[in-house]
């Protein structure tokens, strides 16, 4: 590897560090944890399928509309361990059935975000943090109906309730429903609306000024067809005398795959070949870091009873079982060296 990179004896060698970090990487697999979330029906479970071409939902159980009024949000969660060429990914799909039918309640969803968060809090300040399995929630893909005028308040809710805690994505839902004309003005609809109510989604980051021309158009076009209209399929049709996965209608196939049908590979590039490590960034470096600042904060002012703080805090995050043991052992510290100055 160092003759292969160019170095000679007067390197010292670092320059292989990106060789030895990808080596180490690869080998250790990487990880992905998708949250989908909007009303039945809309095609979330398609999506997911086309996007990892794998069937997640093989044994799923479909409600009827009684069984639906009754039930509440639920939470459930797939694994599946896909490779390619080598590199290993465990991907995890969380779905919300129940939001967005009967039930309008993020909180569910949100308590789930944050056990996960906990979770790994927890992991990260107990004994064998080398092996810790993160299970952080790195993207939420929101799928908005398609048969709308905007945003409905469930959307707006759902999405506020969600935007400091995950990477919200809204998507146009079934989008082979509407014209490109239509397609067009509810995607700006949808802008302004977002912008209006203060809604943070997620942002794609600035390109770096020294990436190619190719990949700064790419990067453009991804950023203007936000909020991305897609379509899923489990069946695969032929067209133009090749074999896609597409929807064979009575006039025609829409082919997913196909650019100017849907954005289905705008949003799959951006979620696996562009920006699925910028995504776990931002998981790790702003919204877990967020809910861990909140959770020390909480905990210092229990333990040295700041005058500022009040005596029992409302505490948003309950304090990992860790934290609070070794709290009870600095009192207890404490309490002795008091005696024994005594
Ligand atoms: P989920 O309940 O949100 O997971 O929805 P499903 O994936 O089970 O899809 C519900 C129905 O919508 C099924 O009959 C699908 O075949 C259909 N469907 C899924 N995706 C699309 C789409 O992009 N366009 C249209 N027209 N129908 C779709």
């Amino acid at each position: 590897h160092i003759e292969e990179a160019g170095i000679t004896e007067e390197y010292v060698g670092f320059a292989t560090l990106p060789n030895q970090v990808h080596r180490k990487s690869v080998k250790k697999g990487f990880d992905f944890t998708l949250m989908v979330a909007g009303e039945s029906g809309l095609g979330k479970s398609t999506l997911v399928n086309s996007l990892f071409l794998t069937d997640l939902h093989k044994d799923r159980k479909l409600l009827n509309a009684e069984e639906r009024i009754r039930q509440t949000v639920e939470i459930t969660k797939h694994t599946v361990d896909i490779e390619e060429k080598g590199v290993k990914l465990k991907l995890t799909i969380v779905d919300t059935p129940g939001f967005g039918d009967a039930v309008n309640n993020t909180e569910p969803i949100t308590q789930y975000i944050d056990q996960q968060f906990e979770q790994y809090f927890r992991d990260e300040s107990g004994l064998n943090r080398k092996n810790i399995q993160d299970n952080r929630v790195h993207c939420c893909l929101y799928f908005i109906p398609p048969f709308g005028h905007g945003l409905r308040p469930v959307d707006i809710e759902f999405m506020k309730a969600l935007q400091d805690k995950v990477n919200v994505v809204p998507l146009i839902a079934k989008a082979d429903c509407l014209t490109p004309l239509e397609i067009k003005k509810l995607k700006e609809r949808l802008r302004e609306e977002i912008d209006k109510y203060g809604i943070k989604i997620y942002q794609f980051p600035d390109c770096d000024s020294d990436e190619d021309e190719e990949f700064k158009q790419q990067d453009k076009d991804l950023k203007e067809s936000t909020p991305f209209a897609v379509i899923g399929s489990n069946t695969v049709v032929e067209a133009r005398g090749q074999r896609v996965r597409g929807r064979l209608y009575p006039w025609g196939i829409v082919e997913v795959e196909n650019p100017s049908h849907c954005d289905f590979v705008k949003l799959r590039t951006m979620l696996i070949r562009t920006h699925m490590h910028d995504l776990k960034d931002i998981t790790s470096d702003c919204h877990y870091e967020n809910y861990r600042a909140q959770c020390i904060q909480n905990m210092t002012r229990s333990v040295f009873h700041s005058p500022l703080a009040p005596l029992s805090p409302p505490c948003v995050y309950p304090a990992p079982l860790q934290l609070r043991r070794m709290q009870q052992m600095l009192q207890k510290m404490q309490q002795q060296m008091h005696e024994q100055e005594l």
